[in-house]
């Protein structure tokens, strides 16, 4: 069993301390909890992969203090990457740039690139800077695959096994959905992922912002169409469509919805939030509940937009009900 605690001056230190040992920590950040080893530390990094069961080419994201640790790992820095950063940072958007000879390549899938983000969670802000600012590299802290942890004990409960993990407890992440992520490595910027900073707002600071549809592994490995998974089989159903969803359904659903006035027993209705920031933040709890109550469905309601934040939210639910 892993051990969580609290974030105290202490606690920042033994994580620091078995990070700089090889072994991977858990922190909070505002999107969701990652599983860290320092970027420059090639066994550390492994040690993640092998941790989450996490296919060896998919790129993990480097947390940085600042535009300035960016720049540490990355060769080719820009004047837009510069904008973003003191835009956006420190805050949920990560940018892929070239990186440094020096970053293995285990850190990064075997790319060219690396992907880096400055966070702002308090506790993950210290932890960096008890390493002296240096990059650590943090993929979600769940098993390939399923659903990113919000909380503490949803970490422990992903690493039961791992008896010397140590995760440091930051509450609730705030955010609830993996960071947005820009790719500034080409001729025009590209969101492959996005997150809680909206494709509207990099298209205002950018300008041109390519948003191809991202369902197949190779663009940005870690995107795979069914990702961020339950357990339980799940489909998304149109908004305003469930009544009629389940008219055919006997064995009891679980059903994530906005009304849930439109759920006849003996299926389980959780209401979800009608505002898209409280829905994000809401959304992988709920998905880990409704997976646990043993039903032989799980049905979502699709949010009534796809713009703003809820592109997000849609594109997470996409991948959460995908065979
Ligand atoms: P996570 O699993 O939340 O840490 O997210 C990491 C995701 O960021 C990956 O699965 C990719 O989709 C994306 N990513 C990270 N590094 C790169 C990179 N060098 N090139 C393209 N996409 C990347
Ligand atoms: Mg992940």
């Amino acid at each position: 069993m892993p051990t969580i605690l609290d974030p105290t001056d202490l606690s920042i230190e033994i994580a620091a301390e078995a990070l700089r040992a090889g072994r991977p920590v858990a922190f909070p950040t505002e999107t969701v909890y990652g599983l860290g080893a320092l970027t420059l530390d090639a066994a550390g990094c492994a040690e993640v992969y092998r941790m989450k069961g996490r296919p060896a080419a998919n790129p993990l994201i480097a947390h940085v203090l600042d535009a300035s640790g960016a720049r540490a790992i990355t060769s080719a820095w820009c004047p837009r990457c510069d904008e973003l950063a003191s835009r956006l940072w420190p805050g949920p958007l990560t940018i892929v740039v070239a990186r440094r000879p020096e970053v293995p390549v285990v850190a990064v899938g075997g790319r060219p690139t690396i992907a880096v983000r400055s966070p702002s969670h308090p506790v993950a802000r210290r932890l960096l800077q008890e390493l002296g600012g240096a990059a650590v590299s943090a993929p979600s802290a769940n098993r390939w695959g399923r659903i990113s942890p919000t909380i503490a004990r949803h970490v422990a409960e992903e690493f039961i096994a791992e008896d010397d993990l140590v995760i440091l407890d930051g509450g609730r992440s705030q955010l609830g959905l993996e960071s947005t992520v820009i790719d500034l490595s080409g001729p025009r910027p590209t969101l492959l992922r996005p997150g809680s900073v909206t494709l509207e707002a990099l298209r205002e600071i950018l300008g041109e912002v390519d948003a191809p549809e991202i369902v197949e592994q190779g663009a940005s490995p870690g995107t795979a169409a069914r990702h961020y998974a339950p357990r339980t089989t799940a489909a998304l159903v149109a908004f305003g469509g469930i009544r009629e969803a389940l008219a055919g359904q006997k064995a009891p659903a679980a059903v994530l919805c906005f009304d849930s006035s439109h759920v006849p027993s003996p299926h389980t209705a959780t209401a979800m939030p009608r505002d898209a920031a409280v829905y994000a933040s809401a959304l992988y709890d709920a998905l880990r509940s409704v997976d646990s109550l043993g039903c032989a469905r799980i049905l979502i309601e699709a949010p009534p937009s796809s713009d703003g934040l809820w592109r997000a939210v849609v594109d997470r639910l996409r991948r959460a009900t995908t065979a």
